[in-house]
Formats: C-alpha cells, structure tokens, sequence
C-alpha cells in the first residue's frame, strides 16, 4: 500500500484531502485511481489507511477505514549535528530520518566549515524537513523534528536535563559508546553531538563536559562527520532502541 505524508490540519471528519507535491505523486507518477486503498501518515505520527474517492484537478480525497496511533517510542534519540558542506548535511538528515531518529538539531560550531549565510539558513533547514518528509515517507520511520540553526552556545544551553548526553570525540580514547550499555542497559532518551569537518575545540569540549556531557569515542578511526553522525544514531538506535514502527501495510 502505498503511502502519502498530510499535515493533521487536512483531516476531515472521517476523511483527509491530499493536496500539494504528495497529490502529484499520487495523480500523475503514480496514476492511482478512486478505489485504491492508500496509507497516510501525520507530523504526529499516527498512520491511516483508506480508500480514494475523488480526484480532483488539484486534490485528492480519502476516505479513512483505520487509524493506527504512533506507537509511542519508548527511546526518543536527538543529535545534535554541526553544519557540514555541501550534499553532507543532506546526507546526515535523510540516513538519520530512515534510521528513526526523534529531532535533529543543526548548529554551527568553532570550526564549522560550511559557510550558509544567515538569509539562507531558514531555506536550508526547510529543505532538510522536506528530505525528511520523504525518507520517512521511504523508510515508514517516524517524521523527526529539525530545529532552526543554533550556535554551540545556544545548542549547550538547551540541553535536556532527562537525557543522556554524549559528545563524539575522535580525541576521547578512554569512554567508548558502547561502555554506556553496562551503566545505562535502558534509557528514554539520549543526546548527541557530532562535530563538523574541523572537530570540535578544545574549549568546546571543555564547555560540554562542565554543561554535563560526556566526551566518548566511536571507535579508533577518524570518522567523516557525516560518517559519525549516521554511526552514532544507528549505534545509540541498535544499542537503546525497541521502537516498533507502524507496521508498513
Ligand atoms: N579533528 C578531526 C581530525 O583530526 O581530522 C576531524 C574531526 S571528524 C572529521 C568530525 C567529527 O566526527 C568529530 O568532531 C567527532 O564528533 C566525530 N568523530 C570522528 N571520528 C570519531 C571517533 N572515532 N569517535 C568519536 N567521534 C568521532
């Protein structure tokens, strides 16, 4: 069954309209007609599976048999990943989307290279959602939240206080990841921060190790960043995760 993004504003009483890019794909690449039983899923997470019943020039409008409600994830993981050049930052959000990553937060660092100016940055994390949108459409993962950019200060002060929070460090050869599952077998939620292309600062390090984060490794190679990041969350996701996505109809 194939299945279609809404926004949870487009549900009617026992029905939703599907409008915008998603009807296209339904109209015209995929040419599906009144009769086809479609899925949908919300920002909320919550799927529907129904039936078409009309097409119009610039809608289309399901009729909802099932509501399958998000099966609440008991492990809700974050990373917090530095800005990173060119297709890389795409990259980072479409395999950690697919991965079932919760939120997503991008911010600038010390030695962030990628130089996005300021009047560009909304239009970037727009894209990002949209990359999102449709790994998850793709995957059947849940759709994660992606903040606006945020400095490291900014991102340093914003941290969850339930969470554990963990910083990767290429230079951190005593605390491996893995060394978490011993202290913490089951955790909620986890935080992670993953440097650009230059690393992370001395001082950066310092400032999150007394914010209460703790520096650890991924292992005795120099990762990428967009490397690290994918790693970390398929890492915390195999580690922590029992989440159990709707299944796929
Ligand atoms: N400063 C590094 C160097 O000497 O080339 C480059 C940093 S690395 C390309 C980018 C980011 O990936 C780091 O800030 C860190 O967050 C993460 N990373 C890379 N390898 C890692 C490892 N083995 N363990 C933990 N984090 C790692």
């Amino acid at each position: 069954m194939r299945r279609f993004f809404i926004s949870s504003h487009a549900l009617t009483t026992d029905g939703a309209q599907i409008s915008g890019p998603e009807f296209h794909h339904l109209r015209h690449v995929l040419r599906l007609d009144i009769g086809t039983r479609i899925a949908l899923y919300d920002e909320r997470g919550t799927t529907y599976h129904g039936t078409l019943t009309h097409l119009a020039k610039d809608h289309a409008e399901v009729r909802l048999t099932d509501t399958l409600p998000p099966s609440a994830p008991t492990f809700r993981l974050t990373l917090a990943q530095s800005l990173l050049k060119g297709s890389k930052m795409d990259l980072v959000v479409e395999k950690a989307t697919e991965l079932g990553i919760h939120t997503i937060l991008p911010f600038f660092s010390d030695f962030t290279v990628a130089r996005i100016p300021s009047a560009k940055l909304a239009e970037r994390v727009a894209r990002w959602r949209r990359l999102a949108q449709a790994a998850a459409k793709q995957s059947g993962s849940p759709l994660p939240k992606i903040t606006s950019t945020m400095s490291f200060e900014t991102l340093l002060h914003s941290l969850p206080s339930h969470a554990v929070k963990l910083l990767c460090s290429e230079r951190e050869h005593s605390i491996h990841l893995k060394a978490f599952v011993q202290d913490f077998p089951n955790l909620d939620a986890v935080w992670i921060a993953v440097g650009p292309e230059g690393g992370f600062s001395s001082q950066e390090i310092e400032r999150a190790r007394a914010a209460g984060c703790t520096p650890v490794s991924l292992g005795p190679s120099i990762l990428r960043s967009e490397t690290a990041g994918i790693s970390a969350v398929a890492l915390c996701q195999f580690l922590w995760s029992d989440i159990q996505f709707p299944p796929l109809p």
